[in-house]
């Protein structure tokens, strides 16, 4: 084996992630096909195995492989290849030109999540013209379709080629950013994601002139049910990986948060400490609250189509984000308790959240990167609000965590660049992330 040039390599992997970027892979429509080839011809220079899955016109997943002696079960390194839509008036540089300034690389997908396509696919091709042996097999799914639920890219290989993407374990997106909290550097990794639960109420009433109001309104109902979810809280489900959590970050947390937080946890103080939050710190506060209840968002809604007709339905769809271990019934009955009687509620997509275990040789392998390319990072366990493509491996028997390295300066908010306008990496971070990543995969693969 030759030693890596690290400059050299790097340069050539901004080029994979700069190339991804302007390939504009926005879902809806997904259109992920030019970017999936595009990683094709770059495995095809590198003579490494591939295979394009396509489950619809244009909507194009790739998977490619580097065969180990099999001695321990396969490694999967996933990102998926689309992105969401943007508002190009709100970026300070276009979004699809991979403009770099200011230390950073600017973009749709920078973060979320080319940055770790590009990271996969490299270290593959870094792996295979080593010629290292490996004991695990290494597998790059570059995926279509997370960004509108999955079904055209994880859920997709994981239902009809399920032989392409099976593996012990699988690394993703969401997790392994500095998290700066007083001195202290974090580096959250995610073990758990919550699961999810589409629904629609809808109020049924009695249908009129508009001119003669009547109590038996439909608009009215529904509106009633929607202003009490927003005014509710629902009841805390404390896990022990959101707990541990908060309690790893308190020891870091200046004064008073490094009391506060691990108080949050307590069903009797959470609801007044989190509304006392909101007025310190609106982020913290939102991202907090939602790792320790069931929630929801109603968003879409649907009533008359004529101002002076009163209709005799109206409806609303909810994004309901349900806590790992609690069943959706359950979290429906929480629902019901707070809209009330009269209304139905029909569920149109639901899946579990999911939690593994940090207590494995992966996880550990992880804490040991960071620790030689950080001596200051503190990995911890977390749970996300949100989910990813881990919940389609799931389904498999994988065990999958959020870790797609990047160092970031102080005050770049991790958070704020998903789906936010001007998402960026900055070019050392990314560099740092490559290279942790790189030996994570060579050392746990060896
Ligand atoms: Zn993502």
């Amino acid at each position: 084996m030759t030693a890596i040039d690290w400059s050299r390599f790097g340069e050539e992997a901004i080029d994979v992630f700069k190339a991804l970027l302007r390939i504009p892979t926005v879902n809806p429509p997904g259109d992920e096909r030019p970017a999936a080839e595009y990683l094709a011809r770059l495995f095809e220079r590198e003579h490494i195995a591939y295979q394009l899955v396509e489950s619809a016109e244009g909507r194009t997943s790739i998977v490619a492989r580097l065969t180990g002696t099999g001695a321990r079960p396969p490694l999967l390194l996933n990102g998926h290849l689309d992105v969401v839509p943007v508002e190009p008036a709100k970026w300070t540089h276009p979004p699809f030109d991979a403009v770099e300034a200011d230390g950073c690389i600017w973009g749709r997908g920078a973060i979320d999540m080319k940055n770790m396509v590009a990271m996969g696919a490299m270290a593959l091709v870094q792996l295979k013209r080593s010629g290292a042996s490996l004991a695990r097999d290494v597998i790059f799914a570059g995926v279509a379709d997370e960004e509108a639920g999955s079904r055209h890219g994880s859920l997709f290989l994981v239902e009809k080629h399920p032989e392409l993407v099976r593996a012990e374990y699988v690394l993703n997106e969401v997790g392994g950013h500095t998290l700066y909290m007083g001195d202290s550097r974090y580096y959250p990794i995610q073990v758990a994601e919550k699961g999810l639960c589409w629904f629609e109420i809808a109020a049924e009433g009695e249908p009129g002139h508009g001119s003669m109001p009547h109590p038996d309104n439909a608009v009215v109902k529904l509106a009633r049910a929607i202003t009490a979810l927003g005014d509710t809280r629902l009841p805390l489900h404390v896990t022990p990986v959101v707990e541990h959590f908060l309690r790893t970050l308190a020891k870091g947390a200046p004064f008073p948060q490094r009391h506060v937080m691990p108080l949050l946890v307590q069903p009797k103080l959470a609801g007044h400490l989190l509304d006392l939050m909101r007025r310190a710190n609106p982020d913290q506060a939102k991202g907090i609250g939602a790792m320790l209840s069931n929630t929801t968002s109603p968003t879409v809604l649907e009533g008359g189509s004529k101002v002076n007709v009163i209709p005799s339905r109206a409806s609303v769809k909810v994004d309901g984000r349900v806590i790992p271990g609690q069943p959706i019934e359950r979290f429906l009955d929480e629902v019901r308790a707070v809209i009330g009687e009269g209304l139905s509620i029909n569920v149109f997509d639901a899946h579990d959240g999911t939690v593994f275990s940090s207590d494995t040789p992966l996880y550990r392998a992880i804490c040991g990167a960071l620790a030689r390319h950080d001596p200051q990072a503190i990995p911890v366990p977390y749970m996300i609000p949100g989910f990813t493509d881990s919940f389609a491996y799931a389904r498999l028997g994988a065990i999958c965590y959020g870790f797609s390295p990047v160092r970031l300066e102080p005050g770049m908010d991790f958070t704020k660049m998903y789906h936010g306008h001007d998402e960026r990496i900055p070019r050392a971070g990314f560099l740092w992330g490559l290279r942790v990543l790189h030996e994570l995969i060579a050392d746990f693969c060896r």
